[in-house]
């Protein structure tokens, strides 16, 4: 009867979980939970990927804008 609860409580969490804001109790308190409920760990893993996707793509665009710059930088231009 607690396993809703549980899901509830580790849904909420999610994105603090996976920016790293819980602490340390609370942590091990989800990864728990992760390793017997195979539902909420699919949705950490979907959102996972999802930022790592996200958050690669803005690695690419970033350096490669800024290296244009520095090309720039580089180049005397008088
Ligand atoms: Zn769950």
């Amino acid at each position: 009867m607690s396993m809703p609860d549980k899901c509830d409580d580790a849904i909420a969490q999610l994105y603090e979980f996976l920016d790293g804001e819980l602490d340390d109790a609370a942590r091990a308190r989800i990864e728990a939970h992760l390793r017997e409920c195979s539902p909420c760990l699919e949705a950490f893993d979907f959102e996972a990927d999802l930022r790592r996707i996200v958050s690669s793509r803005c690695r690419d665009r970033v350096p490669e804008e800024l290296r244009e710059r520095i090309r720039g930088l580089l180049q005397p231009s008088d």
